[in-house]
């Protein structure tokens, strides 16, 4: 008798005394128990016991005086469903017994069977069995919960591929209830097609059973339910094992990834796609170029990439608004969708810069067709907010494979010919020529060079002399600015200065002219020449900088220049670019006692009463009407007629470029009192200015 096993209370449902007696017996003398015998005679009284707890086990007998038949067993078994009942079969027929272990009884114990031996064995077993079937049941109850409650399906089959369980989120999405679903071949219940190419699927139960181990399922899978209706899933499959290790079926295990595969989908779209206009972006643009290449290149076609930038959309943006401005590029980007083919590509790179693929063109001249056709287009105007906004672009085409073998270049080239498209007055299109990009690159290196060009001392100031028309005396000079490059030579500044405006290295520039040309005008002073203005040439960036005034009078104490040997040459364009602002500049200088000077008169467009208002000390009339005075009448009229407005304004005027003696004797009949020109020197480096000077 093993300590481990605890006592346990038989309660025995007997009307028969000496059936009673034999059990009590045959238990008593058992050495497999132990066992508590409780006895009683009526069913009533049973089931008053059995509600107390505590009973290991009921013996039953079905002939009792209050009542009898399968229903005694019915009645105790439901009133304690978890205790074990063994029938005993003694007065009743042996059916009625088997009725009762077929309703759920344990067991069943003939009269034969109640000796020391049987009894307690097959109480034990009773009690036993029931044990583990209550656990198996809170096992598998456990099991069942949980793949009901997971968010994945879960289905598994046997080793023949046969259904044998379905959850219920598998049940929903396959559209099969489990009764009919289970023992029908699985490919039947879960059909899964390749996304892509709508094939059947590899079957992901075949391969972990096959392989024996977990697989994944083919990427892209759609499942089909019964229905019809397609659902994205993901999913994995793996084999099921025995105790032996062999297998006996497998698991599949997955879930709903639409919306996660459309959310992907959106997510691609959005990458590649621009937001304003839904066109595809530039990553997208890139993407279609390479593909057409490819194509192009083994059909050996070229292709053609075309640039368009929108002129004054900017204006249009920052006077009308953003939200007028989106869709001003909404309405652009319909229209070229219109009238391109399906075949080419319509993008938006930022902005209100467009990129057009052309893939199917026979020949560059295709591409002007339809560069035309587009600008046409654009043309007609845009009803934006109950306003027709006008709006035209610039065009710069490449073409594969002449203008670049890959998207770069080709964009790239594209936008260099749009920009050239743009400087040669805007709505029209350029083809890209490869001079276009060596003048881009000759830029990039000038202004790299220039940067340089102030340490290293390569700028030097040539002058050249103002004189009295009629005495030849020298009343001044221009300081005028040279380039001396190692490898180049002389460079002039119609070459560099433009660029250097642009860039904004004319402001170190300048202030490095202003300071030589004050410097040398003291030092000719102090070595005891006549003391002469010197003028100095002022670009429009310099003089709109704020610092500008400033930086003059710094200079002028620097250097000890009196202000009024100073003459600062403004052309008309910069005084007229913002007159109020100019008036009170130009108010500064004066005061501090500066010479003021218009250059190039009469090329621009001078509003005389702006002119009038000015502190403008001397006008300086362009050459180009100096060298037309004795050829062309209208220009010696127009020639007069500045010189008589400039004394009108009590301004001294002097004229440029003389070149012959004819123009000097011209410009003396008409009063002009100075001049400046080959005819009387080149621009000289200081030495030789000094030179002419002393002679004088
Ligand atoms: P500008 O101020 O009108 O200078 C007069 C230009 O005419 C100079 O050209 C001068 O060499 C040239 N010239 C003088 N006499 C004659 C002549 O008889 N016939 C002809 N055909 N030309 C003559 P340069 O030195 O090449 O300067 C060109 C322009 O560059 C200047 O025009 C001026 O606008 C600008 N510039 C020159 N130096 C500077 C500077 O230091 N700073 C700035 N911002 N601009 C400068
Ligand atoms: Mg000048
Ligand atoms: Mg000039």
């Amino acid at each position: 008798m093993s300590s481990s096993i605890p006592r346990s209370v038989i309660l025995l449902i007997e009307n028969d005394p000496a059936t009673a007696k034999a059990i009590q017996a045959a238990l008593a003398d058992s050495n497999t128990g132990p066992f508590d015998l409780e006895w009683v005679r009526q069913f009533s009284e049973g089931l008053e016991r059995l509600s107390k707890k505590g009973i290991a086990a009921v013996l039953l007998d079905l002939s009792l005086p209050d009542s009898r038949g399968i229903e005694t067993f019915d009645k105790l078994h439901t009133a304690a469903p978890d205790v074990p009942i063994l029938i005993l079969g003694g007065n009743v027929h042996e059916d009625l017994a088997k009725q009762a272990v077929e309703r759920g009884a344990q067991d069943y114990l003939l009269p034969g069977h109640l000796d020391g031996y049987s009894l307690p064995r097959a109480l034990r077993n009773a009690i036993e069995r029931k044990a583990i079937e209550d656990a198996l049941y809170v096992e598998k109850e456990r099991a069942v919960v949980t793949l009901n409650s997971i968010g994945d399906a879960v289905l598994s089959t046997d080793i023949f591929g046969c259904i044998t369980y379905l959850n219920l989120v598998a049940e929903a999405m396959t559209g099969w209830h489990r009764e009919e679903a289970i023992g029908k071949p699985f490919d039947e219940v879960f059909r899964i097609i390749d996304g892509s190419t709508r094939k059947p699927a590899r079957d992901p139960m075949e391969m972990a059973v096959e392989q024996n181990k977990a697989v994944g399922l083919t990427v892209n899978c759609i499942l089909i339910r019964r229905d019809g209706f397609e659902s994205a899933i993901e999913d994995s499959a793996a084999p099921i094992h025995d105790r032996a290790g062999r297998i006996t079926g497998a698991v599949i295990v997955f879930h709903d990834v639409s919306a996660a595969r459309a959310m992907s989908l959106q997510m691609t779209h959005s990458a590649q796609h621009d937001l304003v206009t839904n066109l595809p972006n530039r990553l997208l643009l890139k993407d279609r170029i390479t593909q057409s290449i490819a194509l192009a290149r083994r059909q050996n076609r070229p292709i053609a990439v075309i640039f368009l930038d929108l002129d004054r959309f900017k204006y249009i943006n920052d006077s009308l608004g953003h939200a007028a401005g989106d869709k001003l590029l909404q309405s652009v980007s319909k229209r070229l969708v219109a009238g391109v083919r399906g075949s080419d590509t319509v993008s938006r790179q930022g902005g209100d810069e467009f990129v057009i693929l052309l893939s199917g063109i026979a020949n560059p001249g295709d591409a002007a067709t339809s560069a035309k056709h587009i600008l046409l287009s654009l043309s007609t105007p845009h009803s934006i907010g109950g306003q027709d906004l006008h709006i035209d672009g610039s065009m710069g085409i490449s073409i594969y494979p002449e203008d670049g073998e890959d998207a770069e270049t080709l964009i790239k080239n594209a936008d260099t010919a749009m920009y050239y498209a743009k400087e040669t007055g805007r709505n029209n299109f350029q083809f890209f020529r490869a001079e276009m990009n060596r003048a881009a690159v000759e830029r990039q290196t000038l202004e790299g060079s220039m940067r340089r060009a102030i340490e290293r001392e390569e700028f030097l100031l040539h002058y050249q002399p103002k004189v009295n028309l009629d005495t030849g005396e020298i009343t001044g000079a221009e300081a005028l600015i040279r380039w001396q490059q190692l490898d180049r030579g002389i460079v002039p500044p119609s070459q560099f200065v433009p660029i250097a405006e642009d860039c904004g290295l004319i402001l170190p520039i300048g202030r490095w002219v202003l300071r030589t040309a004050c410097r040398q005008a003291r030092a000719w002073q102090d070595t005891g020449l006549p003391p002469l203005p010197i003028a100095v040439n002022i670009s429009a960036v310099e003089f709109r900088d704020k610092g500008f005034v400033e930086g003059v009078r710094t200079i002028l104490s620097e250097t000890g220049l009196e202000a009024r040997y100073l003459e600062l040459e403004l052309t008309e364009g910069v005084l007229m670019e913002d007159a109020k602002s100019t008036a009170a500049v130009l108010q500064d200088l004066k005061m501090m006692g500066v010479r003021l000077a218009v250059d190039d008169f009469g090329t621009g467009y001078s509003s005389l009463s702006y002119l009038r208002q000015f502190p403008i000390d001397t006008l300086k009339i362009d050459q180009s009407f100096v060298r037309q005075i004795t050829s062309n009448p209208d220009d010696s009229a127009i020639v007069s007629a500045i010189i008589n407005m400039a004394k009108s304004l009590k301004h001294l005027v002097i004229a440029e470029g003389i070149e012959t003696r004819e123009q000097r004797a011209y410009l003396q009949t008409q009063r002009c009192a100075e001049g400046q020109g080959y005819l009387f020197s080149q621009p000289l480096a200081a030495a030789q200015f000094a030179q002419l000077l002393r002679m004088a």
